[in-house]
């Protein structure tokens, strides 16, 4: 639709007035990145505000053919509806519409009751670029597993946010007093290691039990006391 506008444009060679009233409407538009809550992949799906006229609700789907989430604009406020796994239920998030289309820098849609991140908005370019740095750094955690090889990518992704989180909030910590923690992704469960010691603890991260278990923690601590392996030094 906007490409008809553009071309036309040049066509008529029409006046100043016609040109405002085409950039007005190309700027009302913007990126959305949800992770799909039935396969867990992160995609990006750009948003115009020709989708969302007349308070049309819209669906954006996921390759995996699931429904991920319900978009609808609603007298000048964006309705999100993303599916949260951490509370196993769809949030309503309601944004001010010209902060969906103005937000300048990549803004993040969070869970209101974890805080847990659901998804970002914000200029196409800036959220590619935020997507793929996030999928740079999971590689790094894989160690050669393919997003297939977990036993559930979305909750595995999720226990990685979840983890995240609390050593933001300096709530992961090691009993020898480090917050130095090596994260390694296995295909059921999360391993973490300390830096500095023997330290190390297993979090399970296969099913939706494990989200809602870790989620109840205040904080994680990472033992060597009961590491039995060998090539412990503090044993
Ligand atoms: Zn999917
Ligand atoms: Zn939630
Ligand atoms: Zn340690």
């Amino acid at each position: 639709m906007q490409n008809n506008l553009k071309y036309k444009e040049v066509d008529t060679g029409s006046g100043a007035q016609q040109t405002g009233f085409i950039i007005m409407i190309i700027e009302k538009i913007t990126s959305l990145a949800l992770r799909c809550s039935d396969c867990g992949k992160l995609e990006t799906h750009q948003l115009n505000i020709f989708q969302l006229s007349g308070e049309k609700k819209l669906d954006l789907g996921c390759e995996c053919g699931h429904n991920k989430v319900e978009v609808q604009r609603v007298s000048q406020e964006i309705i999100i509806k993303p599916y949260c796994l951490a509370c196993g239920r769809y949030h309503q998030l309601v944004l001010p519409e010209e902060q969906l289309w103005n937000s300048g820098d990549v803004q993040a849609l969070v869970c209101p009751r974890t805080r847990l991140n659901l998804g970002y908005y914000g200029p196409f370019a800036q959220l590619q670029q935020e997507i793929d740095q996030q999928q740079r750094e999971l590689e790094l955690l894989t160690d050669g597993l393919g997003f297939d090889d977990f036993a559930d990518p979305k909750v595995m992704l999720t226990a990685l946010d979840i983890l995240h989180d609390f050593a933001a909030q300096g709530e992961l910590n090691c009993e020898c007093g480090s917050h130095e923690v090596n994260i390694e992704l296995l295909s059921e469960q999360i391993v973490l290691t300390c830096k500095l010691c023997a330290g190390v603890l297993s979090i399970p991260a296969s099913s939706p039990n494990d989200i809602n278990r870790l989620e109840n923690f205040d904080s994680l601590l990472l033992q060597y006391r009961s590491n039995t392996s060998p090539t412990n030094p503090r044993t």
